[in-house]
C-alpha cells in the first residue's frame, strides 16, 4: 500500500531526501524546515529519522565520517533501501 502523503509541501520520498541531506548537512534552511514540518506530522517519516540518525551517530562514533564518498553513497542507499521496505 503506497499512499502519497497528504501532509503538506513535502510527501514522504521528498522528506527522505531531505533528511539524507540534512544528516550530511547538505540540506539548505528551507529543506530542513519542510523536513521538520513533515516530520512532525509523518510518524512514518520521525522512525526512518530518528534511526538515520543514528546511524550517522555510530557512522562518527566509528570515524567513518573520513571515509570516502563512495563508502557513504552506500550507507545512504541501504538507508534509503531500509525505508522503502519498510513502507511497503
Ligand atoms: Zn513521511
Amino acid at each position: 500500500m503506497s499512499k502519497k502523503s497528504k501532509f503538506s509541501f513535502v510527501d514522504c520520498s521528498e522528506a527522505a531526501t531531505c533528511c539524507d541531506k540534512a544528516q550530511y548537512e547538505e540540506a539548505n534552511l528551507f529543506e530542513k524546515a519542510k523536513l521538520m514540518l513533515h516530520l512532525f506530522f509523518c510518524k512514518t517519516c520521525r522512525k526512518f529519522s530518528n534511526r538515520n540518525s543514528k546511524l550517522t551517530h555510530l557512522m562518527k562514533e566509528s570515524k567513518l565520517e573520513t571515509c570516502p564518498e563512495e563508502k557513504k553513497k552506500q550507507w545512504k542507499e541501504q538507508i534509503k533501501k531500509e525505508f522503502a521496505e519498510e513502507r511497503t
